[in-house]
């Protein structure tokens, strides 16, 4: 293994890494982009011509589908080879669910039987029921399912009513409740099902079999977008469930149920990069063919910012997660060598990194709304066309921000998250924090003459850093009794650990391209506009939240200390997202 710095989960709020210790996607090898391009052929070949009939809600379409990517080995690229899949490792993962991502409601079918559907089994599962189930979801002979969700548990996943009681013999649990919003439920053969065991206070989870007497399927939900794929509630009625289909152990089931939602907003994070880059290319192609007014549209300085932003948005969380992915990939390498399970050292090193998790689930579904919204804007009123691949993109995009845990749920995360570790010994926040409030009214932007431009970039994010830290501190210990209840300032400060985060990983990106020889001239441009505009969105951010937990006269020191914090060299934006734009718009195609 390369020698280079890991930090823990959430440290990177009071630790820094260099660029030679984060990976980039640019480092991706030749196999690794063959297997991307496998991914990608599949979705020209076997799901675009199909996508208009998916979207009838043709179920087994769906399925034959699905069969036909296991067929090709699409579906066991995250199972180890003693189970029948590929063991990649977790950024070829990443670039898998990313290059599916491309796929429209296939690719939420595909990633719900890959990841929530198969993984649980994977990593909690007995050696009997990995041999049993996890050998044939890996090729796509069954397909998977996860069930937690309940009419009367959503976010409140351990509220759920559905209940299994041991039957007198002891060799079966019967199962009684019922399941909704449930992916891939009209032709999934297996579904993991979490439940309470008598009066259990946290919930079990159980391999279901779809085939089981009093497993009922309702029909398919009418859904904004996602058409194509199976959404639909699920009835227990005394079903026998073999007790050898217990998943891990009684009780354990709601750590199961959140270390997988981990696992899927990360994953999510990739989805929807792969999502976004098809919406970008489809919006400079049009843009290139469009003419008004005697012009291309693509000349119109309005159209040029959109295309940039777009652009900058997805480099940006594309930076972060492969960041996390790699930082995933070592520490389940340091795991495996103790436990010697790849299965329980990945889902490990995945939960481990919930903070970074979290993050790439709200920003990476926020940016594809955003990006998927301008391609619609983009193509005027052909957007509005049910017939136009961007209105089916703008549909579809819209769920990523409520399931794998709402984005609102997931923002509450990442500080509660964070601050948790801290407090927990992980790293040091507070220390450092109280070092800052001590000297408030001295605090300066650290600036140096002739700053050479990644060390102005590094120092600026330092300063973000602090004023994150000066919030937190404020929060929970200056002003202690506000913040658990106050959702607003938990907001504030998880949009300004969030920015800083993707912020840092873009900058260490575009530093290690310089260093691999890359061209990196616009992607400066792309780092110079994101910078700038964290750092605005920072400052905003924390004067919220030092405006609403704050009293006294400490308000205006912190405020004060805030503002040149966050002071930033201007940028001449509409010149650097012009650079931007006019590099998609010649490749008329995303490439960066
Ligand atoms: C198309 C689709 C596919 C899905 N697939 C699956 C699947 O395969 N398996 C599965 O188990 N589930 C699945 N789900 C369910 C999904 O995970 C839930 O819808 C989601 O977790 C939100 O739960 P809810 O719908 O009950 O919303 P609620 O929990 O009722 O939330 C309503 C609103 O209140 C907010 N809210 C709730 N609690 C808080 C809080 N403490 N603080 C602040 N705000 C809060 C939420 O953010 C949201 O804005 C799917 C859902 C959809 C729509």
């Amino acid at each position: 293994m390369e020698d280079r710095k890991i930090l823990k989960s959430g440290e990177f709020l009071v630790s820094e890494i260099e660029a030679k210790d984060i990976f980039i996607p640019e480092e991706f090898n030749e196999e690794q982009r063959m297997i991307a391009q496998t991914c990608h052929d599949f979705l020209e070949a076997e799901v675009y011509p199909q996508m208009a009939e998916l979207e009838k809600g043709n179920r087994e379409l769906m399925r034959s589908i699905l069969k036909k990517a296991g067929d090709l080995g699409l579906m066991g690229i995250s199972v180890p080879e003693e189970f029948g899949g590929f063991g990649q490792s977790f950024v070829v993962q990443m670039l898998v669910a990313e290059t599916t991502g491309a796929g429209y409601s296939f690719s939420v079918a595909y990633m719900a039987h890959c990841g929530i559907g198969t993984m649980p089994i994977l990593y909690y599962g007995n050696k009997d029921q990995r041999e049993r189930y996890v050998t044939k979801l890996a090729t796509g002979e069954l397909l998977g399912s996860y069930c937690l969700t309940e009419p009367g548990a959503g976010s409140d996943a351990n509220s759920g009513k559905t209940n299994a009681k041991l039957s007198e013999d002891g060799k079966h649990y019967i199962l009684n409740g019922q399941k909704m919003w449930i992916t891939n439920a009209g032709f999934a053969d297996t579904q993991i099902v979490f439940a309470k065991i008598d009066n259990d206070r946290v919930l079990s989870a159980f391999i279901v079999e779809r085939n089981l007497p009093g497993v009922v399927v309702g029909p398919d939900e009418h859904k904004m977008g996602i058409k194509g794929s199976s959404t639909a509630q699920i009835y227990y009625n005394d079903v026998k469930v073999p007790v050898e289909n217990l998943l891990g152990k009684r009780g354990e089931g709601f750590r199961i149920a959140l270390s997988i939602l981990h696992m899927g907003r990360i994953k999510l994070g990739a989805n929807v990069i792969g999502a976004a880059k098809k919406a970008i290319t489809d919006s400079v192609k049009y843009a290139n063919e469009r003419k008004q007014f005697g012009v291309l549209i693509s000349t119109f300085g309005a159209i040029k910012h959109k295309l940039a932003e777009q652009v900058i948005r997805l480099f940006a969380i594309e930076s972060a997660v492969y960041r996390v992915s790699r930082d995933i990939d070592d520490m389940i390498g340091k795991l495996k060598q103790d436990c010697g399970d790849t299965g329980r050292a990945s889902i490990e090193a995945i939960s481990h990194y919930a903070v970074e998790a979290a993050i790439l689930k709200v920003v990476g579904s926020e940016m594809l709304d955003f990006v998927s919204d301008e391609a619609v804007q983009i193509y005027g009123g052909m957007g509005y066309s049910a017939e136009m691949d961007v209105e089916r993109g703008y549909r579809d995009s819209r769920i990523n921000r409520i399931f794998e845990g709402t984005n609102e749920i997931n923002r509450l995360l990442v500080v509660d998250t964070a601050v948790k570790r801290a407090m927990k010994g992980d790293f040091d926040i507070f220390g450092k924090a109280e070092a800052l409030f001590a000297d408030l009214d001295k605090i300066t932007d650290g600036e140096i003459p002739d700053e050479p431009y990644f060390a102005e970039k590094t120092r600026y994010i330092r300063n973000l850093k602090k004023v994150i830290l000066i919030c937190i501190h404020g929060a929970v210990k200056q002003f202690p009794k506000n913040l658990i209840n106050d959702q607003e300032v938990l907001n504030n400060i998880a949009d300004m650990m969030m920015d800083t985060y993707v912020s840092e990983s873009l900058s260490l990106r575009i530093c290690k391209m310089e260093t691999l020889g890359k061209n990196i001239a616009v992607c400066k441009d792309i780092l110079d506009v994101n910078i700038y505009d964290t750092a605005d969105k920072v400052r905003k951010a924390a004067c919220d939240a030092v405006f609403s937990f704050a009293e006294g006269e400490k308000v205006n020191s912190m405020i004060k200390a805030i503002e040149i914090l966050t002071r930033v060299r201007g940028v001449n934006v509409k010149a650097a997202r012009r650079r931007i734009a006019d590099k998609l718009i010649g490749d008329n195609s995303y490439k960066f």
